[in-house]
């Protein structure tokens, strides 16, 4: 099979990747960018711009409620999750759309929809999403995979219906009870969301503050705002097990300073950190020595000699 030759290739249209490729083609290199699911990457797509469309309804909502204390009366406020989620496919659609005819209306750059793994030094294969498969080669190759939601071990997980970030948002009503595993800024974006659009939430935090990267008064902070705004937070609480009760609920065991009980939800999001997307480029380790100069990335013991210096 031919192989196509460019300057560069991104491998992820992520935040960078985009941007990046629409660069490097004016500054007149030949560049392809690989994307296998859609351009924009976590941020446009199930990150930054869909969270916050939806905190934005979320508010709104919770204003309503607080009309009163403002002296405007609003009567009772319900939630059509079905229409917030068109909301927010609407952005994220014209958001998806402007990168991409960004990237197409480039001269120089081929957007190619599909996935790329390395099959040797500085040359990928493309599968593409219309099932074609194409070699590609490049000086130099941009790794913008990414990341995705991790799944913890917990006993039992496999016999309960999971949420992560992405498909939370695809809900099409409001939740009796979340359950969250994760007191980080995921887990507590959620949290919050959906105790305004009416749920009640619990958050099941193993560390002793809640986002473990800040300091701990302003996580104490943010834990006091969102006890005031309804939701349960447990510190210092590990998962045990989940199981399914016979009403079709969700039993999650949990672990905490005053020993174990059993939380009974209606849904359980998994907001325990996110993995990098490596393990899908690099492959085929054996198949090529690692060139003198080139960067290499471990994980899960496979390693890529993707980038270079030009
Ligand atoms: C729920 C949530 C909310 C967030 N909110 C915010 C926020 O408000 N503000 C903020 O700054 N950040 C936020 N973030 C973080 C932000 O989304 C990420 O930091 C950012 O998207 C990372 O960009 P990236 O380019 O590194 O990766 P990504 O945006 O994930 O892009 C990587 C791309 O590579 C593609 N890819 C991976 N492997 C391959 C392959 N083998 N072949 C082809 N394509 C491949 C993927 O499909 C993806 O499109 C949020 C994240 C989440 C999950």
């Amino acid at each position: 099979m031919a192989t196509t030759h460019y300057d560069a290739i991104i491998i992820g249209a992520g935040q960078a990747g985009g941007p990046l490729s629409t660069t490097l083609a004016q500054a007149g290199w030949k560049t392809a960018i690989i994307e296998r699911i859609h351009v924009g990457g976590t941020c446009i797509n199930e990150g930054c711009t869909p969270t916050k469309t939806m905190v934005a309804s979320a508010r709104v909502a919770y204003l309503a409620r607080r009309g009163a204390d403002y002296g405007v009366h609003t009567g009772p406020v319900t939630v059509d999750m079905v229409k917030v989620r068109q909301r927010k496919r609407d952005i994220v659609n014209s958001f998806r759309s402007g990168s991409e005819n960004r990237i197409k209306s480039t001269e120089g750059v081929d957007l190619l929809m599909g996935e790329a793994h390395f099959t040797g030094p500085r040359e990928l294969e493309a599968r593409l999403n219309s099932g074609e498969v194409q070699q590609l080669s490049a000086d130099t190759i941009f790794i913008n995979a990414g990341d995705r939601p991790a799944d913890p071990s917990l006993e039992g997980l496999d016999s309960v219906p999971t949420l992560n970030s992405t498909t939370i948002m695809e809900l099409d009503t409001v939740p009796e009870h979340l359950l969250i595993i994760g007191g980080g800024y995921v887990g507590l974006e959620f949290g919050q969301m959906f105790r305004r659009f009416g749920s009640k939430v619990t958050v099941v935090q193993r560390g002793v503050y809640l986002l473990a990267r800040e300091d701990p008064d302003v996580a104490e902070e943010v834990a006091k705002i969102l006890r005031e705004d309804g939701l349960e937070i447990l510190l210092e609480t590990k998962p045990v097990r989940v199981e399914k009760t016979a009403d079709g609920h969700i039993a999650l065991t949990v672990q905490g300073p005053t020993g174990e009980r059993v939380l009974t939800g209606s849904h359980l999001l998994l907001a325990a950190g996110r993995v990098p997307n490596t393990h899908i480029c690099f492959w085929q380790r054996d198949v090529f020595p690692i060139p003198t100069g080139s960067i290499c990335l471990q994980a899960k013991s496979r390693w890529t000699n993707a980038a270079s210096s030009r």
